[in-house]
């Protein structure tokens, strides 16, 4: 995140200028207040969207202004070169609906993309990742544009202009751009491109510098000018293309890079052909509350669903933390079994209807043992409609992982909200910039499994031509009585899943407010041997109490970067962000 970025909206400037002061404070992690509302991990962004809410703009308009921002001051974990879910409550109808805008595979994309023809054997991640193999069609402008066209009031034109703006005048880089630089150092070095814009100098921008991306802005306007064709089949496309097949490598990196970079099989025609998706979103009942969220290709949506199913089936509020939290870990790991399983991007509908009926739930409950932590991995269950024991299906499960992408939530005077998660995969996506064009592509397609997980049974998530990888992603809206109660998500791959989990039991079930049910220490257990923790959960008298069940813990620094709001009533809003993850977040409201 940006902290104390100097910033005003102003008209678009045609030379670049200096970063202007602050015509107000930044905005801190929770906010109170009326007539709408922005959360993101950035306070650049959250101010964008504010004043877009100010301007008369609706949520729709602020979350795409908001997110265009985040493609300037988070270009490491969100951008026009990436992808995400998209979903959207509508006053006037009272429904909420979503789009899908996940990367896609190139026509030319087999099973085995991620194995090695030379060895058998799948690629190292980091060889698979910075490559021109592992992007796919990036599906963010096109959901930007479609959101716009079904539920906005301004242009795309419009839209992108505050982030242009950002990207033009510049913005202040802080510890945690100049830290996710750092890591990547070996990856950027490896490309001109890359190099020449986030390692002036041969290394990271310094904390406090001005990081100016003037192409980005020029990509942005030309957008603007011309339309998402400029991206999709147009010149910004053409470079896509050239940057995929062919990776701008640097003449001699200032440092080593110990694997080949592998080109992709992305052609313009890919790109013409890239759809937004608008899939009906996943719903569950808990406790008295309507949760939305979102389908394949992510797990986000029937995951979390699962996961509350199970967990409705005992009185969490009644059990005491420990046994509240025991169970918490126990359906997660389930309901990760089966989204190893059955999830991937052509799972049927009624498959993913039928692993959020309470039946299912059930039968996956019952193996919960309230004084012993189950042996992981967990078997998935056997979503037949056939509900009678606590039956498992045979064969392995795989966990995988990631800490990329961006989070935002916003809310307007109107009731309108959405919940969007976009990402470029891993911190940093692949590691190239598409020369001239100022933005990074994403490494998304390292979210297929490179080889089959499943043992004897079919594996969901292998990589195909036009098959998009299963997510995590899970932007979810709570519904209370018809009326929005609460939206949130998180990054993290797929501890976003669990995250998102936690922050609703802690809030629907343990008595937390929303400020403390972000803030709470996070531990996430996705079916794996131990229970991924950060160190203050460990540490809890709830992490020994765990531990006396059986959970053993392989600690994380931090576990995700959430936003959320919460409708008070009377159109009262509370906008939260991460008080200390990720350096903090920034929430505002408009009053
Ligand atoms: N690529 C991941 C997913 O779609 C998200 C990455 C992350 O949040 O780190 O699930």
């Amino acid at each position: 995140m940006r902290r104390l970025v100097p910033f005003v909206l102003v008209p678009i400037l045609l030379v670049p200028a200096a970063p202007v002061a602050a015509h107000k404070a930044p905005n801190g992690p929770t906010a109170t207040g009326y007539g709408g509302a922005v959360a993101s991990v950035d306070p650049t962004a959250t101010a964008v969207g504010l004043q877009v809410l100010r301007d008369g703009g609706n949520a729709v308009d602020a979350a795409v202004a908001v997110a265009a921002t985040l493609g300037v001051t988070e270009p490491f974990s969100a951008g026009i070169g990436g992808g995400g879910f998209f979903v959207y409550y509508d006053a006037k109808s009272g429904r909420v609906s979503t789009l899908d805008g996940r990367e896609t595979a190139p026509q030319s994309m087999t099973s085995t993309a991620f194995v090695n023809p030379a060895t058998g054997q799948p690629y190292a991640f980091q060889e698979a990742r910075v490559s021109g193999l592992s992007a796919g069609v990036p599906g963010t402008l096109a959901t930007w544009d479609t959101a716009l066209q079904r539920w906005g009031t301004r242009s795309l034109s419009r839209s992108l202009r505050p982030a242009a703006d950002v990207a033009r005048r510049g913005f202040t880089v802080d510890a945690t751009f100049n830290q996710q630089v750092t890591d990547n150092q070996a990856a950027f070095a490896q490309f001109s491109s890359t190099s020449a814009l986030f390692l002036p100098g041969g290394a990271a921008p310094a904390v406090g510098s001005t990081l100016r991306n003037p192409d980005l802005a020029a990509t942005y306007d030309l957008v603007a000018r011309r339309g998402i064709g400029a991206f999709y089949g147009g010149e910004v496309g053409r470079d896509i293309v050239t940057t995929v097949q062919q990776p701008p490598r640097a003449a001699s990196p200032a440092l080593p890079w110990q694997y080949e970079i592998r080109p992709g099989g992305m052609t313009i025609a890919d790109l013409r052909a890239y759809e937004v998706r608008r899939p009906a979103p996943t719903h569950v009942r808990y406790r008295g509350y309507d949760v939305y969220g979102m389908a394949t290709p992510s797990s986000g949506g029937s995951t979390v669903g699962e996961a509350l199913n199970i967990l409705e089936r005992s009185d969490l509020s009644a059990l005491g933390r420990t046994q509240a939290l025991h169970r918490y870990l126990e359906a997660s790991a389930l309901a990760f079994a089966d989204r190893n399983r059955y999830v991937g991007d052509y799972t049927a509908r009624r498959v993913l209807d039928e692993l959020l009926t309470d039946g299912f739930a059930a039968e996956r409950a019952c193996q919960i043992d309230p004084a012993h932590a189950l042996a992981k991995p967990v078997l998935p269950g056997v979503p037949d409609g056939q509900y009678t024991g606590c039956a498992t299906a045979t064969g392995g499960a795989a966990p995988d992982l990631g800490q990329s992408t961006t989070n935002l939530t916003v809310a307007d005077k109107w009731g309108n909200v959405v919940e969007y998660t976009l990402t470029i995969e891993q911190i940093g996506g692949n590691g190239i910039v598409v020369p001239g064009r100022g933005f990074l592509l994403n490494n998304e397609l390292t979210d297929f499994n490179f080889t089959p997980t499943q043992g004897t049974a079919e594996d969901p998530n292998l990589p195909g031509p036009g098959k998009r990888p299963r997510s995590s992603m899970a932007p979810t809206i709570v519904l209370q009585h018809g009326r929005p109660f609460l939206a949130l998500g998180s990054p993290g791959g797929s501890t976003i899943i669990t995250t998102v989990l936690q922050i609703l039991v802690n809030r629907l079930d343990l008595g937390m407010t929303l400020p403390q049910a972000l803030a709470a220490p996070r531990a996430t257990q996705r079916n794996t041997a131990a229970v991924t923790a950060e160190p203050s959960f460990v540490a809890s008298p709830e992490g020994t109490a765990l531990a006396g069940l059986g959970h053993t813990y392989t600690p994380m620094a931090e576990i995700g970067a959430a936003t959320a709001i919460e409708f008070l009533g009377h159109g009262k809003l509370l906008a939260c962000a991460e008080p200390v993850r990720r350096g903090s977040g920034s929430a505002g409201t408009v009053r």
